[in-house]
């Protein structure tokens, strides 16, 4: 499924309305907790679970969206950190299950 509208709201959550009409709602501090690039993947496979990191304001603002393809999203956070794509089906996964 692919979204129709990709918005931030409020500069603190992603607002997707997707192609069938559903529409998710997903805290960046959350989106950027769970980065699906390499570094941050393995920077949280080392941490213990109990480990909740603190971004700072900057690390959970998003400065710009980009689309890749027709299956993800790639974002760039406004502290340089924009190396993680965000495929469709894991945000549709995540605004599920939050
Ligand atoms: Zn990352």
């Amino acid at each position: 499924m692919k979204p129709a509208i990709i918005k931030v709201l409020d500069k603190k959550n992603l607002f997707i309305n997707w192609e069938d009409g559903s529409e998710s709602l997903i805290d960046l501090k959350i989106l950027r907790r769970l980065c699906p690039c390499a570094t941050c993947a393995s920077q949280r496979d080392t941490q213990s679970k109990s480990f909740i990191p603190v971004f700072n304001e900057r690390q959970s603002t998003i400065s710009s969206i980009k689309e890749i393809g027709n299956y993800a999203i790639s974002i760039s956070w406004k502290d340089g950190h924009n190396t993680g794509i965000y495929e469709f089906p894991f945000l549709k996964n995540l605004s599920e299950n939050l």
